[in-house]
């Protein structure tokens, strides 16, 4: 039996599965991958610091003006994420993700952590209002109190919401199979989750490179479009 075939049965047996998701899920709806060099960062100041909590507050025309460019509202769920969904036909299917732009919620996915928040849930930094996102696209300013609106996004230099943590701690423990997509797993803490899995649960990895995994694991090398297509 080949790894993919492997893969694809052990999918197939567990009633909880537990899936850690990254960009390579995304870039096939045409959301680019903002950390790679080639994607929208090509050129610019650096990402970590137009993404920062500290350029947020003290440069807000620069944060927004970067953070716009990271919208993408026409884009649709692809086959990785309506898979996901459709799994939930036999099993609990558990999602957490890097990703902010809610593309598992648009598949209907009904266990989902958005572990670095969602660009599309918006709120005014000083009155505590929402804001639907349509407004924060067209202004930052609260037009209700003059308060700075941002998106629910965890920034560099803001710590991870502790119900983000707890939610995937659970999902983790109760998984009877921990898989990994789209990702090169290698920013922290969200790489750190795995560590919670019970012992004895395997792992299956889809990505287009092997990542750099301590526990073992089964390594199906290539696009997630193209694996999940044939699940
Ligand atoms: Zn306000």
């Amino acid at each position: 039996m080949s790894d993919v075939e492997k893969a694809r049965q052990l999918i197939h047996e567990a009633e909880v599965l537990t899936v850690l998701t990254g960009a390579g899920v995304s870039t096939p709806s045409g959301i680019p991958d903002y950390r790679s060099l080639t994607g929208v960062y090509h050129g610019l100041e650096n990402p970590e610091y137009l993404l920062s909590h500290t350029c947020l507050m003290t440069e807000p025309d620069k944060f927004y003006n970067f953070n716009k460019s990271l919208y993408h509202p026409e884009a649709e769920p692809n086959v990785i994420h309506r898979k996901l969904k459709q799994l939930e036909a036999d099993k609990t299917v558990n999602i957490i993700t890097q990703n902010i732009d809610q593309l598992h919620h648009k598949a209907g996915s009904t266990n989902v952590v958005d572990f670095h928040g969602n660009l599309y849930d918006c709120y005014c930094t000083s009155c505590g209002a929402s804001v639907p996102v349509e407004e924060y696209l067209e202004s930052y300013w609260h037009h209700e109190c003059g308060g700075l609106v941002r998106p629910n996004v965890v920034l560099y230099e803001e710590g991870l919401s502790q119900e983000a943590i707890s939610r995937s701690v659970q999902m983790m423990t109760e998984a009877e199979l921990v898989m990994i997509a789209g990702t090169s797993f290698q920013v922290v803490p969200f790489s750190t989750l795995i560590q919670y899995k019970r012992p004895d649960v395997p792992v299956v990895v889809v990505n287009r490179e092997p990542i750099y995994l301590f526990e073992p694991h089964l390594m199906v090398t290539g696009s997630a479009e193209d694996f999940f297509e044939k699940l």
